[in-house]
C-alpha cells in the first residue's frame, strides 16, 4: 500500500526507483561498491573480521575472574552465539555477491535487515537481544576499519555498477538511496554514482548534503524522518524533489502520474536549455552576472555546459575531506586549482579556502569536540590557527592565478584584524612562491558575508577587500540563530525575515555605494522567487549551482531592475517580506 513520508524539498525533479537503504551506525562506515573479481576477497574480509571477533570474545570469557558475575558471562556467550549466526553470515555473503557491497556495507544492511525480525517479537527479552546484535556488528565494524579495505575510487562508482552482471534482475531500475544521514563526504562518494535519486532522514534545506545534491541536479528530500526505518531494501520509491515528499510503493495510478510529471520536468529543462547562449540583461539593460557554485575542479566542465559566466564560489573544502587526515599538499591543490581555471577557459574562477568545521568535517563521522561547532573554531578562524596549512592552500592558489583570472575569497570573516591577518598570510605566500622563484599571478581579495557582524560593518571590511560575497546559508543560520542543518528548526529558516533582508540589502547598498563587486552566493541565489527581489535590491552578481543558471537567467529576462526598485524597498519595510514576494508571482 502506497504511503508518503514528508521532508524538505532540497533539489527539484523527481525520481522513481528502487531503494537502496544505508543502515547508519555508530561506527564509520565506507559505503562502496566493488568490482565482481574482488567478491571473494571482500568475503573473506569479512568472515576474517568476525572470526577474529569470536576470538576475541572466546578469549574474554575464559579470562572471565572467578568473581565475575554470572551475567557477563551468559552475555559474551550470547554475543558469541549471534555472531557465529549463520543468518548474519550468509546475509553478508548475499550482499556483497549480489550487489557488490563492501564488506562494511553488507554487514549494516544485514543487520538492519535482521533487526527488523527482532522489531516484531513478541517476547521482550528476545527483543532487547538487538541491542547486543547492533554491539556484535559494531565489534565487527571496528575490527575491519583497521584492515585495509579493497582499493576503489568513488569516482569511478558509476562505471563498476554500470558493468555489474545484474542486481538481482534490477538493472533496468533506477536506484535510489535512502540513509539516515549523509555527511558531505559521503554525498562526494556517491556524486558519480548510479544513483537517482536521494532521501534523508535528518538534515536542513541548506545543510550541506543537501547543497551537495542541487549541485549534482539530483531529487532529494531531507529531514523525512524515519525514511530510514519505514522504507526498506529494494521498495519501489518516488521521490518528490519539488514538494519534499517520498512515496513509498506507490500504485500504478500513482507511478503513471508521477511518470508523466517526470515527462513534463524534462520538456521544461529542455525549454530553457534554449537560454544557454542567450545574455542575462533584464528588459532595461542591465547586465546581471550568473556565475556557478562547484565543489570539485572538473565541475568546471558542468558550469560552463550551464552557461556560467565563471565560478562564483569554488568550494575548496570539498578536496581536504575524506582524506584520512592527509591533507592534499601544494602541489596536489595547485593542480585541483589549475584544471578548474583552465577548464573555465579565462572565464574568472573565485576560490574560497578551505571552509571546514561545523557540518562540513574533515573527517567523516570525526567526533566535534566542541559544544558549539558552529560558532566554534570553523572557516577563516580555522585557517588562521593552521598558518601553514593555509599558506599552503594560498600559494597553490597564488600558482594557479598564473594560469587565468582567479579571485580569493575568505569565509566567515568577521573581525577587523581577521583581515589583517588573512592580507599578512597572502603577502607572506607571495613573498615565498617569489623566494623560490615560483610564478603567481594577480589575485582580487574578498570576504564573504556570513555573519551578522561581518553586514553590519562591511564598509569597514571593503578597505580591505576589493569585494564581497553574501553567503546567504550562514548569514541566515547566525542571524536568526537556526542550525541550517537541523530538520527540527527548519521551519524557522526563513532567507525572508526581515532582519536578514534587511542585511542583506545593507550590504548590496554599501558595496555598490564603494563602487566595490558584491555577489550573493548563499542559495538564495539560485532561488528564482528571490531574483526579482535582490535585483531590485541593487544586486547585479548571482553565483548558483550550475542547474539553477538557466531558471534564474529567465527571470531576468523578464525583469526591469529599475522598476524593481521602489517595490524591493516596500518590501525591504515591510513586516511580512513573504506575503508581498507572493503578490508579485
Ligand atoms: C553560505 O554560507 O551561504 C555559503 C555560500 O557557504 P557554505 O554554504 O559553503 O557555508
Ligand atoms: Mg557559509
Amino acid at each position: 500500500m502506497t504511503f508518503a513520508i514528508h521532508g524538505l524539498a532540497v533539489s527539484r525533479g523527481i525520481a522513481i526507483g528502487r531503494a537502496v537503504v544505508v543502515a547508519s551506525s555508530r561506527v564509520e562506515v565506507p559505503h562502496y561498491f566493488i568490482e565482481a573479481s574482488q567478491v571473494e576477497a571482500e568475503i573473506a574480509r569479512a568472515r576474517h573480521a568476525r572470526n577474529a571477533v569470536v576470538d576475541e570474545l572466546q578469549r574474554l570469557v575464559s579470562d572471565l575472574p572467578a568473581d565475575a558475575p554470572g551475567e557477563l558471562a551468559a552475555l559474551l556467550e550470547v554475543h558469541l552465539m549471534l555472531l557465529q549466526d549463520e543468518v548474519l553470515a550468509s546475509g553478508v555473503r548475499h550482499w556483497i555477491s549480489e550487489r557488490f557491497y563492501n564488506a562494511e556495507w553488507a554487514l549494516m544492511t544485514q543487520l538492519e535487515q535482521i533487526s527488523r525480525q527482532f522489531d516484531e517479537m513478541e517476547d521482550p527479552y528476545l527483543r532487547e537481544r538487538k541491542a547486543d546484535l547492533e554491539q556484535v556488528a559494531d565489534r565487527i565494524l571496528r575490527y575491519m576499519r583497521g584492515m585495509a579495505p579493497s582499493e576503489l575510487a568513488p569516482s569511478v562508482l558509476a562505471e563498476k555498477v554500470a558493468q555489474q552482471p545484474a542486481l538481482d534482475g534490477m538493472t533496468e531500475a533506477p536506484l535510489v538511496l535512502v540513509a539516515q544521514d549523509l555527511s558531505p563526504a559521503d554525498m562526494l562518494q556517491f556524486r558519480r554514482s548510479v544513483f537517482a535519486g536521494f532521501v534523508t532522514a535528518v538534515g536542513g534545506k541548506t545543510s550541506h548534503t543537501a547543497i551537495v545534491a542541487r549541485s549534482m541536479d539530483i531529487p532529494a528530500v531531507v529531514g523525512a524522518r524515519a525514511a530510514s526505518q519505514l522504507i526498506r531494501q529494494d521498495d519501489w520509491v518516488i521521490i518528490d524533489g519539488n514538494l519534499g515528499i517520498v512515496l513509498v510503493d506507490p500504485s500504478p495510478v500513482i507511478l503513471e502520474q508521477y511518470r508523466f510529471r517526470q515527462r513534463q520536468d524534462l520538456l521544461e529543462r529542455e525549454r530553457l536549455a534554449r537560454l544557454r547562449h542567450t545574455p542575462a540583461v533584464t528588459l532595461d539593460g542591465q547586465h546581471i552576472e550568473l556565475l556557478a557554485n562547484i565543489e570539485q575542479p572538473d565541475d568546471a566542465a558542468v558550469a560552463l555546459r550551464a552557461g556560467a559566466a565563471g565560478i562564483g564560489l569554488f568550494r575548496s573544502e570539498f578536496l581536504f575531506m575524506g582524506r584520512e587526515g592527509k591533507l592534499p599538499g601544494e602541489d596536489e591543490q595547485f593542480e585541483a586549482y589549475k584544471t578548474a581555471v583552465e577548464g573555465m577557459q579565462g572565464l574568472p574562477v573565485t576560490i574560497r579556502t578551505i571552509d571546514v568545521g561545523a557540518d562540513k568535517p574533515l573527517q567523516k563521522g570525526s567526533k566535534e569536540t566542541s559544544l558549539n561547532p558552529a560558532l566554534g573554531l570553523r572557516a577563516i578562524r580555522w585557517s588562521l590557527a593552521e598558518p601553514a596549512m593555509f599558506r599552503t592552500q594560498l600559494r597553490a592558489i597564488l600558482r594557479a592565478a598564473a594560469f587565468g583570472k582567479v579571485q580569493l575569497l575568505f569565509p566567515m570573516v568577521s573581525h577587523q584584524h581577521e583581515a589583517h591577518s588573512i592580507l599578512a598570510q597572502v603577502r607572506q605566500a607571495k613573498a615565498e612562491l617569489q623566494a623560490r622563484g615560483v610564478a603567481c599571478g594577480e589575485v582580487q581579495l574578498g570576504a564573504m558575508i556570513e555573519v551578522p557582524a561581518a553586514a553590519l560593518m562591511v564598509r569597514s571590511l571593503l578597505k580591505h577587500f576589493d569585494f564581497v560575497s553574501i553567503g546567504t546559508n550562514d548569514l541566515i543560520q547566525y542571524t536568526l540563530a537556526i542550525d541550517r542543518a537541523d530538520e527540527a528548526v527548519a521551519h524557522l529558516y526563513d532567507p525572508l525575515h526581515p532582519a536578514v533582508l534587511e542585511l542583506v540589502a545593507q550590504v548590496i547598498r554599501t558595496a555598490n555605494e564603494m563602487g566595490k563587486q558584491v555577489c550573493v552566493c548563499g542559495e538564495m541565489a539560485g532561488d528564482t522567487s528571490m531574483t526579482r527581489l535582490l535585483l531590485g535590491l541593487g544586486l547585479r552578481s548571482f553565483s548558483m549551482h550550475p542547474a539553477q543558471i538557466l531558471s534564474v537567467k529567465q527571470e531576468v529576462l523578464r525583469a526591469d531592475a529599475q522598476r524593481l526598485q521602489p517595490w524591493a524597498q516596500q518590501v525591504l519595510g515591510a513586516e511580512e517580506p513573504a506575503t508581498m514576494l507572493e503578490a508579485v508571482a
